[in-house]
């Protein structure tokens, strides 16, 4: 199986190392540059985005990983993952890793409205088409995407229906929801399929 990295510097490590291993992956933490090298993807779990940012620095993780990403590593970014990817982020100077042609909004859904829960359609994941239950955590939304993303889905209920949730752009996806919450391993089974396609 490919072996898939965790960036385990803050965030919800251990629920995406299950997700992977359910998902077929052999899933692994990733701290040191050494292992940024040694793995065939990489998962960049929900958190905080600005510690991160601090944290990705102060381990010299930051200048490896925005080359992998531009050398065409599969990522995938959940929430602050998917800030982590955008190439932008509404009232930010510059990217933290970027790669992915998109702006992004952080805690998009308003301060009052910590955490949402909505069934989404999932067309995109293939299978038998059963509702994908998305958890947004102080989540972001893409709000602009550039013409080579391709959005995979949008919020369907509430005052942000309509809002980009989920996009891929070559080997980069990204979700605004946890998908490794709640035992839905389709997200992370597509994930495996695009890594494995590009090994
Ligand atoms: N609000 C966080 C950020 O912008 C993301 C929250 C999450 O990952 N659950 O970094």
């Amino acid at each position: 199986p490919p072996t898939i990295g965790v960036l385990a510097l803050q965030g919800d490590v251990p629920e995406h190392l299950s997700a992977l291993e359910a998902a077929g992956a052999r899933a692994v933490r990733v701290r040191r540059h050494a292992e940024l090298g040694a793995v065939d993807g990489l998962v960049l779990p929900g958190g905080e985005s600005t510690t991160m940012r601090t944290l990705l620095s102060a381990f010299d993780l930051l200048d490896g990983l925005r080359d992998l990403v531009r050398a065409g590593l599969p990522v995938y970014g959940s929430c602050a993952g998917m800030v982590l990817l955008a190439d932008r982020v509404v009232g930010a100077d510059d990217a933290i890793v970027g790669g992915m042609d998109v702006t992004v909004r952080r805690n998009a859904f308003g301060r009052q409205v910590d955490s949402f829960e909505e069934d989404l359609d999932a067309p995109w994941l293939g299978g038998d088409g059963a509702p994908l239950r998305a958890v947004y955590i102080r989540a972001p939304w893409v709000e602009e995407a550039g013409e080579d993303v391709e959005v995979l889905t949008r919020v369907r209920s509430g005052p942000a229906a309509g809002r980009i949730v989920a996009a891929r752009q070559g080997a980069l996806l990204a979700t605004a929801f946890h998908p490794e919450i709640g035992g839905d391993a389709r997200v992370h089974r597509a994930f495996v399929g695009m890594v494995r396609a590009h090994a």
